[in-house]
């Protein structure tokens, strides 16, 4: 890889001097700062041509970038050849930060993440005060957030019913919106692909849309109803239409996790979603992405076999429908009519943490058991409620490539850190950022690698207001990436998923190395983060 920086912002004539040379001639005074990263070229996350220069940071911010040869420094970090960039965020993830053996972070720290967006698909907390304390109380290794979660919300005062809220249940549920935004969530999620989002109108998310819209600034991020592959589902089109919909009509900004169509028919559509975008952009409503560069998907059985007349209540009752005679028979066909939607039981790989189902197909699973395969579906649901399950190719891999492009994509992992004893897990969780500036920056030759850098960064610190994160830039948290981009490569793989992505050298969260030559440090030096969304009083 060949990087050629335009800019080298260092005068040059103190170079051959090393810096500890100059550390301990420098004497008895007081550092200048804590750490000088020197040498590396910087993406500084705006899209800009890169440059060469050092970095000093003090007090966990970054305090001058220039030529800093002259000065001193506690420690001395030096990154010629390599690139320095800001700490990535990640846009839409499932970073497991309320788990012991999640909160450290590492699968994201070794791509280079240094803040995961959480609370997504509608499933985040309301009581959004106590996921932030718990995060300060344990400690986390990357800085968090969250949004508040409309299937969480509708749980609580609904359960799984199949039906719209009375005027009461929806103000309770308004209610609930309105204590998360109070508490530091960033905005309203949706999945309304899930239960019990499904049984939900538009109008009713649009209502709760309005509540978190009080705060100026504040953010739809959808999980669409349909990507594409919804058995007698609404169709991808009509989702993202949905989607831009209640942006418009609640004033929330809008942005579509793992924004990509799915399923064999809408192979080579990515443009149409994207045409959407950009109208809606055009009439000035706020409606940004985020992606991944993985062709499979990652949520869990019921969701994918299931028809959604089939989905309410509990699992008793959904159990009941594979058994009454009413429901049976057109149950059992309709699991095979949604699965083949999926491109059939031999693409849904199951990854759950039941060592019985891990690492199987679903096809695989039922003729082991001899089963058919909605006779399969039924076991699982008896024995375990439901299962982690895969998507293999889901995606069309040219879709993503040309979505990729768009100046409104950010990136995403969408990956949940797998559990200890986890055989088979989705190689996004460990992958996606270096595997997207490979196969669209660096092999292939469809965005540059500053703009990919940029969607990592600054473009996401731009769109969730972290004013004072996503930048290499004076005044701006000390989020910092050091990076060997020969080296940076996805090493998990479907079936052999559980590597550490490779190349990342040191990474600063707020100031202080969790990962250092190459290795993680275990420091708990993530943040959580509140909203800073003002309430407008609205
Ligand atoms: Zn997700």
């Amino acid at each position: 890889m060949k990087i050629d920086p335009v800019v080298d912002l260092r005068r040059g004539w103190l170079r051959g001097l090393t810096f500890a040379a100059l550390v301990s001639f420098a004497g008895c005074s007081s550092p200048d700062f804590d750490v000088i990263i020197a040498g590396g070229t910087i993406f500084d996350g705006s899209g800009g041509a890169p440059f060469v220069a050092d970095v000093g940071i003090s007090g966990g911010v970054i305090g001058e970038i220039g030529d800093l040869a002259a000065r001193t420094a506690l420690e001395t970090i030096d990154a010629t050849g390599f690139v320095v960039t800001p700490g990535f965020i990640d846009a839409h993830s499932h970073a497991e930060m309320d788990e012991s053996w999640g909160r450290d972070g590492k699968h994201f720290l070794t791509q280079g993440i240094t803040t995961v967006v959480l609370g997504l698909d509608g499933g985040g907390p309301f009581e959004v005060e106590d996921r932030l304390q718990g995060w300060g109380a344990n400690g986390i290794g990357v800085n968090a957030m969250t949004f508040v979660g409309h299937n969480a919300v509708r749980r609580e005062v609904m359960g799984l019913d199949a039906r719209a809220p009375t005027p009461e249940e929806l103000d309770r549920m308004k209610a609930l919106v309105r204590r998360g935004m109070e508490e530091g969530a960033f905005g309203l999620s949706t999945g309304l692909f899930y239960t019990p989002g499904t049984f939900s109108e538009t109008e009713e998310v649009i209502e709760l849309a309005k509540v978190a819209a009080e705060w100026e600034g504040a953010i739809y991020d959808t999980h669409d109803r349909d990507l594409g592959a919804t058995y007698q589902g609404v169709g991808y089109d009509a989702s993202v239409a949905e989607g831009i919909r209640i942006g418009e009509e609640s004033g929330l900004r809008v942005i579509f996790s793992h924004f990509n169509p799915q399923g064999a028919t809408n192979y080579g559509r990515a443009a149409v979603g994207a045409r959407m975008i950009e109208d809606a952009r055009a009439r000035g409503i706020e409606v940004w992405a985020a992606h991944h560069p993985y062709t499979a998907t990652q949520s869990n059985l019921r969701s994918y076999a299931l028809p959604r007349w089939a989905s309410g209540g509990g699992t008793e009752a959904v159990l009941a429908r594979f058994e009454h005679p009413d429901t049976a028979p057109m149950l059992r066909t309709q699991i095979v009519e949604s699965l083949a939607m999926r491109g059939g039981a031999e693409k849904i790989m199951i990854v759950d943490e039941d060592p019985v189902l891990n690492g199987r197909t679903l096809a695989q699973r039922a003729s082991e058991w001899e089963l058919s395969v909605p006779d399969a579906v039924q076991r699982i649901i008896a024995e375990n409620g439901n299962a982690s399950v895969m998507n293999l190719d889901l995606y069309d891999i040219e879709n993503t490539r040309y979505l990729a492009r768009m100046p409104w994509m950010m990136t995403c992992t969408d990956g949940r850190t797998p559990s200890e004893g986890q055989v088979v897990a989705h190689p996004r969780v460990y992958g996606a950022f270096p595997r997207k500036l490979r196969l669209f920056a660096m092999e292939g030759n469809d965005i540059g690698i500053p703009f990919a850098i940029r969607s990592f960064s600054g473009l996401a610190a731009d769109f969730f207001g972290l004013s004072d994160r996503g930048y290499v830039e004076v005044g701006r948290v000390a989020d910092v990436a050091v990076i060997d981009l020969e080296a940076y490569r996805d090493r998990s793989t479907m079936m052999d998923p559980h590597h550490f992505s490779e190349g990342v050298v040191h990474v600063l969260v707020n100031g202080a190395f969790a990962i250092r030559d190459g290795e993680a440090t275990g420091v708990m030096a993530g943040e959580p983060l509140r909203a800073p969304w003002q309430h407008g009083g609205s």
